[in-house]
């Protein structure tokens, strides 16, 4: 607005006092002539005062534009301000928003977790529950080893076989096996292992005629380490009642079958030699053939004797100080005529080192050394060789059986020793056997103290060698 039309507008003037003559004179016209001046003073100083009122009111006027002015920006830069402001509160808000979202999301996210975890764990002790049942409920024994070889669980069946109460076993929880070795009923179980925990597999334990136990032990490990070892006690005690039962009929049977057959034996020899008159060649040849069929199960018989006698543990030895080399080499002249006559070579060779004497039980070890040679000989097609030597080994007395034979197949390797087992391209090759020559040599040799082995490559040949422990005084030969 402008400022100098606005003081105009608003001016006020002094009006002319009512009465005056206009062109007054004599006393009555001086007084109030007078009374006009001072009405004309009192004008002007009003027009004064209302000029500054004026003024006042237009500087009053000025600062109230200016104020305006300044409220007006300061009510801008408020607003502006307070755009401001909300826009931030906005940005705030929606960022809280997120963040409640997000943290919403993350809680919800985190309360799946711990209903994962919650359920793997229900799941880890289910699993733990059922793995308890099972060791408790297992019909074989079961003690558990932790990494550091301390016990850290028995099952009920071991406690049973062994006749350890509850309580008592408890007790046990943390001790090593050199510990139950010395306290408990454990302890002809821990003496098994001679002090230490270790792998050991399917050794008997025998505790009484009505205990008996197959006893192994393995590692178990973790994805990486070794978590323990687990003991297990099996009861064999049926078994070895079984088989003992079997043992005790062979033993009988054998018996029996052994006087009729050693009869028939000499009969025939008497006939054959002539004592009970002239025979025929023909008759002859019969009787030659049935002769030889008895010698054959003649030693059946002695074979399924001496096995019995090494199940029921005795396997009596008459042990005398002797040579082997001379043992050898008397059965070495023996079986050549049968090499020869199979068309193979029987080769003896005896090493330069001195042959320490052996502690032997002669009849015994000369079974072993006649079953290698027959072996090699049933065992090699004609044309091939046998090598039979004797030498010294850490001062044992070494004797090998080579030859140049069927040889044993790799997968059947790990049977031979047991029991009546004949490998198949034996059984092809040779059709008498009985799978028992080597089972009674190795506890022969084994009960000398001795140890046997072999290495064998089928359609090459094979080895077979043991060791003897030389006698305390050795012979000195060249
Ligand atoms: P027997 O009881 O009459 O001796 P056997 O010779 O069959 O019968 P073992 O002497 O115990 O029984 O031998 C067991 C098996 O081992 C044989 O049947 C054969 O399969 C294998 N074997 C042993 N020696 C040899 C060898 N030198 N070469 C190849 N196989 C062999
Ligand atoms: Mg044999």
């Amino acid at each position: 607005m402008d400022q100098g039309s606005s003081i105009a507008k608003n001016s006020i003037s002094c009006p002319r006092p009512a009465g005056l003559p206009k062109d007054g004179a004599g006393q009555s016209q001086n007084r109030s002539c007078l009374r006009n001046k001072e009405a004309v003073s009192v004008c002007r100083r009003e027009d004064n005062e209302i000029r500054e009122l004026n003024e006042t009111k237009a500087q009053l006027e000025e600062a109230k534009n200016v104020l305006e002015i300044r409220v007006g920006a300061k009510t801008k830069a408020l607003r502006e301000l307070a755009a401001g402001l909300e826009k931030e509160v906005k940005d705030r808000t929606r960022e809280l928003r997120q963040k409640i979202e997000e943290s919403e999301n993350s809680r919800v996210a985190l309360m799946n977790m711990l209903e994962d975890m919650e359920d793997l764990r229900r799941r880890t002790e289910e699993e733990k529950e059922k793995t308890l049942a099972i060791i408790t409920n297992f019909a074989d024994g079961l003690a558990f080893f932790d990494a550091r070889n301390c016990l850290a669980l028995v099952n009920p069946k071991m406690e049973l076989y062994f006749g350890i109460d509850k309580k008592e076993s408890k007790g046990l929880i943390g001790k090593k096996i050199v510990d139950l070795a010395q306290i408990t009923g454990f302890a002809p179980l821990a003496e098994l292992f001679d002090g230490a925990l270790r792998e050991i597999s399917r050794k008997e334990l025998f505790l009484s005629e009505k205990a008996v136990f197959e006893v192994s032990s393995l590692e178990v490990a973790g994805r990486a380490d070794k978590i323990g070892t687990l003991l297990i006690v099996h009861d064999i005690t049926r078994e070895k009642m079984v088989e003992k039962m079997k043992t005790e009929f062979v033993s009988i049977a054998a018996h029996q079958l052994r006087t009729p057959i050693s009869a028939i034996k000499w009969t025939l020899r008497m006939i054959l030699d002539g004592d009970l008159g002239p025979i025929s060649e023909e008759q002859s040849e019969f009787l030659e053939k049935t002769y030889k069929s008895n010698e054959r199960m003649i030693n059946l018989i002695n074979d399924l004797l001496n096995v019995t006698r090494i199940e029921e543990g005795r396997h009596l030895y008459d042990i005398t100080i002797a040579d082997m080399e001379e043992i050898v080499r008397g059965l070495v002249a023996v079986y050549d005529d049968i090499a020869a006559q199979k068309k193979l070579k029987l080769n003896f060779k005896k090493s330069d080192d001195i042959i320490p004497a052996v502690k032997v039980d002669v009849e015994k070890i000369k079974l072993v050394v006649s079953n290698l040679i027959e072996n090699a000989i049933k065992y090699t097609l004609s044309g091939g060789d046998v090598f039979i030597s004797i030498g010294q080994e850490d001062g044992n007395v070494k004797i090998s059986v080579k030859d140049t034979g069927i040889g044993i197949p790799k997968n059947q390797q790990d049977r031979i020793f047991t029991k009546y087992f004949r490998s198949a391209n034996a059984v092809r090759t040779e059709t008498e056997g009985t799978g028992l020559g080597l089972f009674i040599a190795k506890n022969i040799v084994e009960t000398h103290g001795g140890k046997v082995w072999f290495s064998s490559e089928e359609g090459k040949g094979t080895t077979f060698s043991f060791l003897l422990p030389p006698a305390e005084k050795p012979i000195i030969k060249n």
